[in-house]
């Protein structure tokens, strides 16, 4: 077994969507980013990365590049579970927290494994993802950003 973890923050921006986990949350503003902004997405990406001993996500997709501007990131994560299959590695399970203070997720969080678990190719129960609110303490609690946590474990 492999265990690997990930972490992101993006700031928000207006008159961008707000995209997490691959899933369209209402909200007056985005996240600003080279691509479409899916903190969730990328601290799994890195999650994955991390436990297959392949580096992190700004390694296989730069910021730099133009190719990946406003990409949606369930791309990047279809092209990161693809090199792990390649390595002969599934998805056991994976356990996110995205941390916000607003707008509230908790309404999102079926509708986000249901997508996720379909990227990673494992059963929907095995995806789990919660939200929390640091109490308006920090960045996150002062709702300049959020930020997203991910864990992995992956099986040959
Ligand atoms: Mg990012």
């Amino acid at each position: 077994m492999l265990v690997g973890q990930g972490i992101d923050a993006h700031r928000f921006a207006p008159g961008r969507p707000l995209v997490l986990a691959g899933v369209r949350v209402e909200h007056d503003q985005g996240l600003a980013a080279h691509s479409d902004g899916d903190v969730a997405i990328h601290a799994l990406c890195d999650a994955l990365l991390g436990a297959a001993g392949l580096g992190d996500i700004g390694r296989h997709f730069p910021d730099t590049d133009p190719q990946y501007a406003g990409i949606d990131s369930r791309i990047l994560l279809r092209r990161v579970m693809a090199s792990l299959r390649e390595r002969g590695l599934s998805v056991h399970n994976a356990d996110l927290t995205l941390v916000a203070q607003r707008p509230r997720l908790a309404p999102h969080i079926p509708a986000m494994c249901e997508v996720l678990a379909a990227d990673l190719g494992c059963p929907t129960e095995r995806v789990n993802v919660k939200a929390t609110t640091t109490e308006r303490m920090g960045f996150t609690g002062r709702g300049e950003g959020i930020a997203a946590f991910a864990v992995v474990l992956l099986v040959p």
